[in-house]
């Protein structure tokens, strides 16, 4: 395989593993997936790299976890920077957005974000409990944000080296497995924490350039040409945003009969835009009569069996 990315790993995720040591890492180079996220909105560019870098994480995230459903990962922030959100399926499809106030030019990581918090969300999607964790916002990068929270809150050491322009979004993860009673160690010079701490420094001599750049072969080679890596097939990665015109019109349910009467006094249509996608959805008077008729005669409780 050749040391430069090409085209069949443009939109991918792989896994890999240290053969003798307990460590576990995985690479992201979101390309066509990425410029679809941003192409929706005019993002600042400092909040649109932030976007991408948790665009990346998240697929990477979502992996570590072997998802069965949905994956947030939110920072939210208190400073001109108000959300940033990132969702990935199982299947690896993702979307994100974002809020922001006024321009954000200036300020350090630490000031557009302010004195905020950082959720995670997993929805089985299965009918079973969402798990969520939330925590302040610890670090002056999303890649620091998010090690803090794996290690603190997940009692996981986690490294993540993020890379994100208007064109790509790129990381690579290294994770120390929790329980090495199944792997091998006895033929290795090195203790496993040793192999760990000389993986995350080499790792550390990424440049930006190699993470959009190369092969994930070409980047273990790179860096890892001394270990014995396993590498994993491929999995794709593509945008995909799940809004319908069922759930806004669900969404307009939810506010009430005599809310959206309110509103039509003054339009003669309620339009609502996807955050995510921006796709636009229109409802005149006549969808919304039809909905809360729908609903009298067919009320969501009955209409399961
Ligand atoms: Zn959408």
């Amino acid at each position: 395989m050749n040391d430069i990315l090409n085209t069949s790993e443009a939109d991918s995720l792989h896994r890999f593993m240290f053969e003798h040591a307990p460590i576990r890492g995985e690479l992201v180079h979101l390309d066509t997936s990425w410029r679809s996220v941003i192409e929706r909105h005019d993002y600042p560019e400092t909040l649109r790299n932030m976007m991408g870098e948790l665009s990346a994480a998240a697929v990477l995230f979502a992996a570590t976890l072997k998802l069965k459903g949905s994956l947030v990962l939110q920072i939210m922030g208190k400073g001109a920077i108000k959300l940033l959100v990132v969702e990935c399926k199982r299947d690896m499809q993702l979307r994100a957005t974002a809020k922001w106030s006024g321009d954000l030019a200036q300020g350090s990581f630490a000031e557009l974000v302010g004195d905020g918090q950082f959720a995670i969300t997993l929805d089985p999607k299965d009918g079973g409990q969402p798990y969520q964790g939330i925590v302040g916002l610890e670090g002056s990068s999303v890649a620091e944000i998010l090690q803090n929270y794996m290690s603190h809150s997940e009692q996981l050491e986690t490294r993540l080296w993020l890379v994100a322009d208007g064109q790509y979004a790129a990381g690579m993860l290294l994770q120390k497995m929790p329980d090495s009673a199944n792997h091998d160690t006895d033929h290795t010079a090195d203790e496993p924490d040793d192999t760990w701490q000389r993986a995350s420094i080499l790792a550390d001599t990424l440049k930006p350039d190699e993470l959009f750049s190369l092969s994930a072969q070409g980047l273990l080679k790179r860096l890892y040409h001394e270990d014995d890596i396993r590498l994993f097939d491929a999995q794709t990665v593509t945008f995909h945003c799940s809004c319908s015109r069922d759930n806004v019109a669900m969404m307009l349910k939810m506010l009430g009969h005599e809310e959206v009467e309110s509103i039509l006094q003054e339009r003669d249509s309620i339009e609502v835009f996807c955050e995510f996608c921006n796709q636009r959805y229109e409802f005149d008077k006549v969808d919304t009569s039809m909905m809360f008729i729908d609903s009298v005669i067919l009320p969501p409780s009955e209409s399961r069996h």
